[in-house]
């Protein structure tokens, strides 16, 4: 893989890198897409980081799709496809970690404890490998994104980060390798997550600027709509702080639970 990075870039080739868990879709393809529109080599990576999941989540029955995601990505136009092995990467006495402390403690951090250390150490040992010039990351995974930019802005990886908008089903529900899981029944019950936080944006534009408001009044819409809460958040995307009061650049996150099924979305409250 490096010889081959060696390469692309001793041709002057810029190298776009995407980190993905696979069972790809379109929300992946997209981001090849962004790469490919800015970097003449585009690697995607596919590995299912055990380090990111919680004991008792879905790491044993996450969606493995290789064979199919490796035909999507030959026809996205993707120059290499990276999947590494899990026991060369993760050695027996693996020690060590990468802590992105505060950005990823609240959200998402607060519930899957450990998540973020998972996602921060696959991801720079990622980097370190492949050396891209610029890594893409959806905006789906809205706290994923202000901790690899943190940490990449604390442990000076000379590398860009870029991020891709989030794409939606036609009825709006983020599309997402876990959606898989959910029953038809589900499926319809998904699509009440998405029309909360459009909702939410409508009432924003509306005048709404307490964020305690708006949090309290989406959790009542997506209960009612048969959805379990997890949290319902609005957040400064860089700091994932909450603002006293809802101003421009401000995203509304929120995770909630079909059935067994966690889905994750957000939604830009101001656009800046
Ligand atoms: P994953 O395979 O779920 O780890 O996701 C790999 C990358 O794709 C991450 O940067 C995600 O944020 C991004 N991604 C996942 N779903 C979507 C989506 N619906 N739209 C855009 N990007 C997405």
């Amino acid at each position: 893989m490096r010889d081959r990075v060696r390469a692309a870039r001793n041709q002057g080739k810029r190298i776009g890198f995407v980190p993905t868990m696979g069972a790809l879709h379109e929300g992946h393809i997209s981001l090849v897409r962004l790469s490919r529109a800015s970097c003449g080599f585009t690697i995607v990576s596919i590995f299912v980081n055990p380090l990111q999941f919680g004991a008792g989540e879905d790491f044993e029955r996450y969606p493995r799709r290789e064979a199919e995601d490796s035909a999507a990505l030959e026809r996205g136009g993707v120059d290499l496809l990276y999947v590494p092995d899990p026991k060369a990467f993760y050695p027996p006495d693996f020690s060590t970690a990468v802590e992105v402390a505060r950005v990823s403690e609240h959200g998402e951090g607060g519930i899957r404890r450990g998540h973020f250390r998972g996602v921060a150490t696959v991801v720079a040992k990622l980097f370190h490998q492949v050396q891209p010039d610029s890594a893409f990351f959806g905006l789906k995974d809205l706290q994923q994104v202000a901790v690899i930019r943190r940490m990449v802005r604390d442990l000076d990886f000379p590398i860009t980060i870029e991020t891709g908008e989030t794409i939606r089903e036609p009825d709006g529900l983020a599309l997402s390798s876990r959606n898989a899981y959910l029953s038809p029944d589900e499926r319809q019950v998904a699509a009440g997550f998405p029309a909360a936080l459009f909702e939410a944006r409508d009432r924003v534009a509306a005048g709404e600027r307490d964020p305690g408001q708006l949090e309290g009044d989406t959790r009542l819409d997506l209960e009612s709509a048969g959805l379990a809460v997890d949290y319902v958040e609005v957040v400064d995307p860089q700091t994932m702080a909450r603002p006293r009061r809802i101003e421009r650049g401000c995203r509304l996150t929120a995770a909630v639970r079909v059935g067994k099924t966690r889905l994750l979305d957000n939604i830009a409250l101001l656009e800046e």
